[in-house]
């Protein structure tokens, strides 16, 4: 079985998630140099760097994330906020305003999980499209084989 370009008739075809993963490497590479100082000084350094280099492509076909907030990260701060606004503004009894701000973070901390939650769920429909698609490498067309 062979498969073509529907746009152009290449046979030139990947699916996305293989030019993803062809694309996308882990690097890893170390730098040492050695300096000489003027009057006789020397110096020898090494520097380490790892990480993820893609290329644009490899970018290009990357699968659909879902945009998160972090809810716990974002709890604290509304926390730190809502007790902060409470405090200043109303009196110095600070112990019962940490509680109203506890409760306000907590609130939103249950929304901002739930908007999550609905994200991963758009999310994943986004994804099992994304499974079925093929980029062509010559003129670039994204198809679903077989719909096309
Ligand atoms: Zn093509």
């Amino acid at each position: 079985m062979s498969r073509i370009c529907p746009n152009c008739a290449s046979d030139t075809i990947m699916s996305k998630r293989a030019i993803h993963l062809s694309g996308t490497t882990a690097t890893n590479s170390t730098t040492a140099g050695v300096g000489v100082v003027r009057f006789g000084g020397v110096g020898a350094g090494v520097a380490s760097h790892s990480g993820i280099s893609a290329s644009a492509l490899a970018i290009d076909c990357a699968p659909p994330a879902p945009k998160l907030v972090n809810a716990g990260l974002a709890a604290f701060l509304i926390f730190v906020l809502a007790f902060i606004a409470c405090a200043y503004l109303m009196d110095t009894r600070a112990l019962y305003w940490a509680y109203v701000a506890a409760a306000v973070a907590v609130v939103c901390w249950l929304q901002i999980k739930r908007s999550n939650a609905r994200a991963i769920e758009t999310n994943a429909a986004k994804v099992a499209q994304y499974e079925k698609e093929w980029r062509c490498l010559t003129c670039a067309h994204t198809f679903v084989p077989g719909e096309a």
